[in-house]
């Protein structure tokens, strides 16, 4: 074996066990490994985790608020509207700079696999895709990351993206986003779903878009979008934020979570900028604007929650690219705090974000890549309440980063 983690906790087992790492691969769980293996790590009875996954994040805009006037509506279209002028000076070399200093940041705590928007549009151009390409080639030994091309300025509004996301798709980008509710009309923000669909089917690409990201009870995206990929078995179709879902009255809500479900979609939260986007409008009291975790969850639609930006013009407060940070404040912000909600937490972050990204071989179990971290924490209420130390944290069996990655602990 390549590698033996020793005295490991893991979640749901009460007693210690060994973790035996073998060309990336586990390859053995157990209580004592005999076999002695070329490196070994005593985790010295620490939680050991999978590795996080961010299935949500905006790596072309990380700290661009540095450079950029405040937002000071704190709303999402004043957010866009200050990016649009920002983005026009922005270079592949400006954006692979801060894509690579902000993987690196989440490396350290112990996120390897990420799902990063990039902004294509009439302004930005491929500049966004072509940055977030060069950078994942730089970081391909730390992360897997999948680019998703993003028409942020809308693709009615802004005809010429139609054309750009194609080659986006061309230049590398693996996913298809959008932003329906960022059209005029309901219609138009149909038409923008459907283009979205026809880029997909014609790249067989998956689908990922930013749905009613407003508190609007009359924004009824998640709806079509849902009810088109069940017509057209669209499989795995990811539904991000999807905020006015919490504003719609019970039963319309009960009728679209049913749809989002027959549609086998996953749904990612973003509570970091949603609860600093959202309820803007609202004097008292102020909605949270975070879609229904709860009752996602419940009914089994796959949820998950992820990061969504670094510093930038929706939140200048988010970005310390710690997936336990993330957890924290969703906890927070969905109420999740008993012993099988703080397990979702957990979840949304690792195994629901990887379904949700299409990950496979994803846990801690036998045969999974060695994606794996060693936290400084007795438990997953420790580890989420201290966001405890990452002491190592190990991709497909070689330890990339952490807080004892340079101890001889074991080597
Ligand atoms: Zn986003």
């Amino acid at each position: 074996m390549d590698l033996v983690v020793r005295s490991a906790k893991l979640r749901g087992r009460s007693e210690l066990v060994d973790i035996g790492i073998s060309d990336g691969v586990i390859a053995e769980i157990s209580e004592r490994i005999a076999q002695k293996a070329v490196k070994e790590l005593n985790a010295e009875g620490n939680l050991i985790t999978p590795s996080f996954v961010n299935p949500h994040e905006h790596l072309d805009t990380a700290m661009i608020s540095e450079s950029t006037r405040p937002n000071m509506s704190g709303t999402l279209f004043e957010g866009i509207e200050i990016l649009r002028e920002a983005k026009k000076k922005y270079t592949v070399e400006d954006v692979k700079k801060v894509a690579v200093n902000a993987i690196h940041m989440l490396v350290e705590n112990g996120t390897t696999i990420i799902r990063s928007h990039a902004n294509v549009d009439s302004v930005t151009q491929l500049n966004s895709i072509n940055g977030l390409v060069e950078a994942r080639k730089e970081c391909k030994d730390l992360v897997t990351l999948q680019i998703v091309a993003l028409p942020q300025e809308g693709l009615i509004r802004d005809q010429s993206t139609a054309e750009l996301m194609r080659k986006s798709m061309e230049a590398g980008a693996d996913i298809v986003g959008g932003i329906p509710a960022y059209e005029n009309t309901e219609e138009d923000s149909k038409k923008h779903i459907d283009i979205v669909f026809d880029i997909a089917k014609e790249f067989g690409a998956g689908i990922d878009m930013h749905v009613d990201e407003n508190d609007d009870p009359n924004s009824r995206n998640l709806q079509y979008f849902a009810t088109k990929s069940i017509k057209e078995h669209i499989a795995n179709a990811t539904a991000s934020h999807a905020c006015a879902l919490a504003s719609y009255d019970d039963s319309y809500a009960a009728k679209v979570i049913g749809l989002v479900k027959e549609a086998k979609m996953s749904v990612i939260a973003n509570p970091c900028t949603n609860l600093m986007l959202q309820g803007r409008f609202d004097k008292q009291p102020i909605r949270r604007g975070l879609t229904r975790v709860k009752e996602l969850n419940t009914v089994g639609v796959n949820v998950a929650c992820g990061q969504d930006g670094i510093n930038d013009t929706f939140d200048p407060l988010s970005g310390k690219c710690d997936m336990l940070q993330i957890a924290w404040i969703m906890g927070h912000a969905a109420q999740l705090s008993t012993p099988s909600e703080v397990d979702l937490l957990l979840d949304m972050i690792t195994k629901n974000a990887a379904k949700a990204l299409g990950i496979k071989r994803f846990g801690l179990d036998v045969g999974n890549e060695a994606n794996l971290n060693i936290i400084d924490a007795k438990d997953v209420y420790q580890a989420i309440r201290m966001q405890s130390d990452r002491l190592y944290v190990i991709r497909l069996g070689n330890v990339v980063a952490g807080t004892k990655m340079n101890s001889n602990n074991g080597f």
